[in-house]
């Protein structure tokens, strides 16, 4: 018996990074997954390949989730699939950096509109069908702490995460259903590589201030997920949790 054993989960923003690690994470621990994405179909496919391959049970929805239909739709075929949905992990999410002088209306507007209204939008959709025990998890990250230059519009997004996640956990409480967020801190994904963040004097100093040493990977962040997930964590809610190897 596996802990998430007849769960059904979405983790949105899967094709890829911690995404696809959470995906697999709750498919080897017995969740059926829904892979999202918004445009890597390839990625996406692959991630369901493997889960299947491994003897677990996936399908890979395309949506962009901070569009109120797509992010509907994207529940609805979790629904139709698998019959139930018990786990939404909200984890799709951009980041770029801008100094105070670089920072335009659209790089705004970009980041607030997947981080945060696409979160609202994705969990808006999930709480009509998550029943008691229902377990939703907010990918944010810890630079909401750790305060990087550059970064205003993205800890931004992230900081208004923290905020939202506290009250829906009070405002779904009530219904059994808990919100707890988990903060990594610097993490080796496609998406880090695109941002030239791998391999630079951003990442340098991220491990330098990192206690135990080396930059995280996906699996480090999907067990801690796959915690919150099952019912071992049935007594936490309004959590966040830093998974950052020690970095504050
Ligand atoms: P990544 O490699 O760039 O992957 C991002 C994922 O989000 C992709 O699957 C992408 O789908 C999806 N996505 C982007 N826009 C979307 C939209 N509008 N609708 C649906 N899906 C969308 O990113 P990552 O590094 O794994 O980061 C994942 C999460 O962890 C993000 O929320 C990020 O802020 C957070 N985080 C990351 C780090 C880090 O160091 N990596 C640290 C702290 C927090 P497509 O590929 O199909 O576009």
């Amino acid at each position: 018996m596996s802990k998430l054993d007849g769960k059904v989960a979405v983790v949105t923003g899967a094709s890829k990074g911690i995404g696809a690690g959470i995906a697999k994470s709750l498919a080897a621990n017995g969740a059926a997954v829904v892979v999202n994405y918004a445009s890597s179909k390839a990625g996406a496919d692959a991630v369901v390949e493997a889960i299947i391959a491994a003897g677990g049970k996936a399908i890979a929805v395309q949506a962009d989730v901070s569009k109120a239909e797509q992010a509907q739709d994207l529940i609805e075929a979790a629904v139709k699939q698998f019959g139930r949905l018990d786990v939404l992990v909200n984890n799709s999410g951009i980041y770029e950096f801008a100094s105070i002088e670089e920072i335009t209306e659209q790089h705004y507007r970009r980041l607030f509109d997947v981080n945060v209204l696409g979160v609202l939008l994705a969990t808006q959709a999930a709480a009509k069908h998550l029943g008691e025990a229902g377990s939703i998890i907010n990918i944010s990250s810890a630079i909401t702490h750790v305060h990087t230059p550059t970064a205003a519009v993205y800890a931004g997004t992230k900081g208004a995460l923290n905020a939202i996640s506290g009250v829906l956990a009070n405002e779904l409480a009530p219904r059994r259903i808990r919100v707890n967020v988990v903060s990594p801190g610097f993490v080796v994904t496609e998406g880090t590589h695109a941002a030239g963040v791998v391999g630079s004097d951003m990442e340098a100093g991220l491990v330098a201030q990192t206690p135990l040493g080396r930059a995280g990977q996906p699996d480090d962040i999907a067990g801690v997920v796959a915690f919150l997930a099952s019912d071992e964590a049935r007594w936490l809610t309004g959590e966040v949790i830093t998974a950052s190897g020690g970095i504050r």
